[in-house]
């Protein structure tokens, strides 16, 4: 449903690290550009706002963002097909809640992306309360292990950035090709696409052509760019 003639994976200001400009104004430079589509997918709030402020919008916000977003893609019909979306990690705990489900009974949603950037301990902390060695150590597997539930759970339709979980590795050993392997095998099955991401390009071991070349022919793979600035809206 994502045409390579679509500008996919777009955050808005709402977020907190991104450009403070109104979505109206990716729409008008995607126009610009001559994309068919414009997807955006804005990082998810959580019930209770547990996470920082700085990573996403408050889930207050939630509302707003869809119902500005519809405003926008009844305006642009006909011009450019604006799409409504979130990208959220994916949590044992707020599944158990409920709030995936709700998310997908929200018809106005039409794509939930899978970006796995932290996952829960089973203490009730996060990854990222792990110490730096410890990280280095088990970061990408405990974020490759919750990204495959997620993958399992049913409610996504595409994996944002799955070699991103790498990052803290430097060498690519056994351990890592296993992951990447069932990720991809995981992915395959649930018949969702994996994302290559042009910000990931950007950033030093975020983009990972050993997990590409592992993926290449086995799972579905599209290109999303992962724009927070105005100046990462381009035709990839
Ligand atoms: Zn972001
Ligand atoms: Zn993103």
């Amino acid at each position: 449903m994502i045409s390579n003639q679509d500008l996919f994976h777009v955050h808005t200001f709402r977020c907190g690290h991104a450009e403070e400009v109104p979505d109206r104004a990716y729409i008008e430079k995607a126009l610009e550009l001559g994309a068919k589509g414009i997807w955006f997918t804005d990082h998810c709030p959580f019930p209770g706002d547990h996470f920082m402020r700085a990573h996403r919008m408050l889930y207050s916000d939630l509302p707003e963002y869809v119902d500005t977003l519809k405003k926008l893609k009844k305006e642009y019909t006909g011009r450019i097909e604006v799409h409504i979306g979130l990208e959220t990690e994916y949590f044992i705990k707020y599944d158990e809640m409920g709030y995936y489900k709700e998310l997908r009974e929200n018809n106005d949603i039409e794509m939930l992306l899978l970006g796995q950037h932290m996952a829960e301990l089973p203490d009730g902390r996060y990854s990222y309360d792990l110490g730096k060695e410890e990280l280095i150590e088990r970061e990408y597997k405990l974020l490759g292990e919750e990204m495959i539930l997620g993958i399992q759970s049913g409610y996504f339709n595409a994996v944002a950035h799955p070699d991103r979980i790498f990052r803290k590795r430097r060498v690519w050993d056994d351990e890592m090709n296993a992951m990447a392997i069932n990720i991809i095998h995981y992915a395959k099955l649930a018949g969702i696409p994996l994302e290559q991401n042009e910000s990931s390009k950007a950033t030093p071991n975020y983009y990972r052509d050993e997990f590409w070349r592992l993926a290449e022919g086995k799972a579905d793979i599209i290109r999303g760019l992962d724009a927070h600035f105005l100046r990462e809206i381009k035709l990839i």
